[in-house]
Order: structure tokens, then C-alpha cells, then sequence
């Protein structure tokens, strides 16, 4: 069994069942394979810019698109943004983000939920008091009118000051009381499973209702979405808030969402990354993707396995291969996607000598073993476990894509128009 077997038998792993939410034309929940979704940055009342990003995230592969809508310009650029991602031909369903005056924007703005596919509502920022429950109730019968779904987006750093006073007081009462941080995380789950049947009581269906409840933290996060996770059914979208920038970003929230997803928690995700000023924003859609890939859930791109070189290898060559065959399948693999069906189950291998290099490349669809110090200056290339070429020379990484482009055509069927 190679490895695009492994991953295949892996994602045939049975999931937690939930109900099931269409967002636009994507199934969140249910069974369905886990959806990666992304959120902008731009100024949504600038129209332009912001439909650039939706289609740069949707075109990595986000398949829904979150937007920020905070004032009465970002809302009427909505229903802009989505005319002109129709005439990109991008369909990627757009969800409007919503607080504090999510309310008003969309009464007097009608035009902007009909122009979304679902709303996102963070019940810490709906309102405060008695106001709070009558402008959530607004909100679920807008989404109701538009027959839109909902995400109830709780987010610890915003919880509702009252809810949370309240759990502390039941909290108080009991014989052996929970700590603070026990008590966050069930203020958390209780705001979240509250709105929503509050949202029901209002009138929206329960599949029309998304649940999130995200925090910073990897621990609290996983304990958070098992206890949602056992006491609801509805689709979970999944994701560590502020999980920060750079390596610290990726690896927290790769920890914390691969223990839930193994567990068969969450139906949708988002790695919420800090960009570098001016960094790109796709970033955060890769990093969920090889997430998921990677734990043999989904498949976006071909996986390419690289060893991490040794004394073995005193030159960048191996390296510089690497790169180029990592960067060469990104490129590649849009126009690969729409003429080929399977090519993301494809693997390759790159590794830096002989010690692991022909056993590792029997493994992966297509492998090559760049010679190491002192070897003889060849690299053997393996396909379908079977040693086909040797390469040698200055253009091994020209030939060796010649060598993928070719394995493309032979394996995997082409895409009927
Ligand atoms: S395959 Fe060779 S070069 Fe790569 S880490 Fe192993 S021993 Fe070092």
C-alpha cells in the first residue's frame, strides 16, 4: 500500500455524525469532507480590493470566504463584491461578520444579506441587556427572511459579561466549585448551545445553524469543542482564535485542531494567522489545507516528502530541488485540478541520499535520490515503486518534472468538459 493508499483508506475513516448545513452550494457537516474556509482582511466598503482577496483565497483554496461587515459602506459594497466574484466566474459563498450593529446594517440594508450565503453572529457582541436578546432575535429573523444560515461565533474574547456572570454564580453554589478556567470554557458551551436554541425558538431551523466557540488556547480549545461536540449536534466550525504569527501560529493551531479532528470533531476550519505586514493572506488557506492533508483527511495538492538532509549532504542542490518540486506542484496544480481527476493523491518524494532516499521513493508515486556526499553523482528516480531513470547532469529538476507532467497523463483520467 503506498502512501496516496494510506491517505485514502485513512479519510474513509467514519466521522462524528452532525447535521448537516448548505452554506451556499458547500455542505458543512454531516459526513461531508471538512471544509476550509478563509476571512479577509481588506476593507470590505472598499469593494474592489476586497473581492481581489476573495477570489486570491478562494482561488488557494478557501471554499467559503468570511468578510467583515461593521458599517452601513461595508454593507452596501457587499452586493458588489458579489457581482463582481460572479464575473470572475467564483462562486466561493461569501459570509458576512457581523457584531454590534449587525442588526441595523442588515434592516437597512437588505440588500446585503440577500448577498451572502451566511451570517456570523458572535452573541457576546449582539447587544447588552435587555437590547441583547431583542437584537439577536432581529438578526435570526433577517436570516430567516433571506433563509440564510447562521454561525453562532463565540469567542472568548467576548463573552457575554451577563451569561458568564451567571455561570459564575451557579458555579459559587456548587459543593466542590470548578476553577476559573472551567468555568470560561462552560460559559463558552452554554453561550453557544443558549443562542442557538434561542435561534431556534425565533424560528431558524437547526440546519441552518453553525456552531463555533474559539479560543486562544490549545488546551482550552480542545476541552471547549469536546464538550460542545458531546452535547450538540450541529455542524462545528473549528479554529484557535489569534493563534499568532509565523511557525508559533502554525503549530499551535495545527495541535489543537489535529487532536479534535482525529477525534472527529469539526466540519469546517480556519487557521486564524497573522500575516507579516504585507504578507499573503493565502497562507492561512495552505496551512489548513496541509492540515488536512496531512492527517489524511482531505487532499488538496500533491504531498511532497523531503527528508531534512544530514551531513550527507554538504551542497544546497538537494534542497534547491525540493523547493523547486514543492513550488512547481502549487503552481501547477490549478490547471492539474481542473484537467485531471485524482492528481491530488499523487506523492512524491525528494530525499538527499541513498540511506533512505530508494526506500522513501518506493513509497511515493514518484521519487528521486539526489546523490549525497561521496556517492556517485546520480540520482535514481522510482516510479510506482519501480526504478525507471537515472538522472544525472544540470538539469535534474527540468527532467524530473518532465517526469511528473508525463505520470499525470498516463494515471490519472482526464476531466470530461
Ligand atoms: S536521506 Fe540521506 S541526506 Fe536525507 S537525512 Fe537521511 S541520511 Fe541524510
Amino acid at each position: 500500500m503506498n502512501a496516496a493508499d494510506r491517505q485514502l483508506r485513512a479519510a474513509a475513516t467514519p466521522r462524528r455524525g452532525s447535521r448537516q448545513t448548505m452554506v451556499g452550494g458547500v455542505a458543512i457537516g454531516g459526513g461531508a469532507p471538512i471544509v476550509v474556509q478563509a476571512m479577509t482582511n481588506t476593507d470590505t466598503a472598499d469593494d474592489f480590493t476586497t473581492a481581489m482577496q476573495v477570489a486570491q483565497l478562494a482561488r488557494a483554496g478557501s471554499e467559503i470566504v468570511r468578510i467583515t461587515v461593521n458599517t452601513r459602506e461595508a454593507a452596501a459594497a457587499v452586493p458588489k463584491i458579489r457581482e463582481r466574484l460572479l464575473k470572475m466566474n467564483l462562486q466561493a459563498p461569501l459570509v458576512g461578520d457581523f457584531h454590534f450593529n449587525g442588526h441595523k446594517l442588515l434592516e437597512e440594508v437588505p440588500e446585503c444579506a440577500a448577498a451572502l450565503d451566511k451570517l456570523r453572529i458572535n452573541p457576546g457582541n449582539v447587544g447588552k441587556g435587555k437590547a441583547r436578546d431583542e437584537q439577536f432575535a432581529r438578526l435570526i429573523e433577517i436570516a430567516c427572511r433571506h433563509d440564510k444560515p447562521v454561525r453562532i461565533g463565540v469567542n472568548w474574547g467576548s463573552l457575554d459579561p451577563a451569561l458568564l456572570a451567571r455561570i459564575m454564580d451557579e458555579n459559587a453554589k456548587r459543593i466542590t466549585p470548578k476553577n476559573a478556567i472551567e468555568v470560561m470554557r462552560e460559559a463558552m458551551v452554554a453561550s453557544a448551545l443558549e443562542s442557538a436554541a434561542k435561534a431556534e425558538e425565533v424560528g431558524l431551523a437547526g440546519d441552518k445553524i453553525v456552531l463555533s466557540c474559539k479560543v486562544s488556547g490549545v488546551q482550552d480549545l480542545i476541552a471547549v469543542y469536546r464538550d460542545l461536540a458531546a452535547r450538540c449536534d450541529y455542524p462545528l466550525h473549528l479554529g484557535l482564535t489569534e493563534a499568532g504569527m509565523g511557525s508559533k501560529g502554525i503549530v499551535a493551531s495545527t495541535a489543537a485542531l489535529a487532536v479534535l479532528l482525529q477525534e472527529g470533531i469539526g466540519d469546517t476550519i480556519r487557521v486564524s494567522l497573522t500575516p507579516e505586514p504585507n504578507g499573503d493572506r493565502t497562507r492561512e488557506v495552505i496551512v489548513a489545507q496541509e492540515i488536512l492533508q496531512t492527517m489524511g483527511l482531505r487532499a488538496f495538492t500533491p504531498l511532497v516528502a523531503a527528508c531534512p538532509g544530514c551531513g550527507r549532504t554538504t551542497s544546497t542542490v538537494f534542497q534547491e530541488l525540493a523547493q523547486d518540486i514543492q513550488s512547481y506542484v502549487r503552481e501547477q496544480m490549478p490547471t492539474w485540478r481542473l484537467q485531471r481527476i485524482g492528481v491530488e493523491n499523487m506523492t512524491l518524494a525528494v530525499m538527499g541520499c541513498v540511506v533512505n532516499g530508494p526506500g522513501e521513493s518506493k513509497h511515493a508515486n514518484i521519487g528521486i535520490s539526489l546523490p549525497g556526499t561521496g556517492e556517485t553523482p546520480v540520482a535514481p528516480v522510482y516510479v510506482d515503486g519501480e526504478r525507471t531513470v537515472t538522472l544525472k547532469g544540470e538539469n535534474i529538476a527540468g527532467e524530473f518534472r518532465t517526469i511528473i507532467d508525463d505520470y499525470i497523463v498516463r494515471k490519472y483520467p482526464q476531466r470530461l468538459a
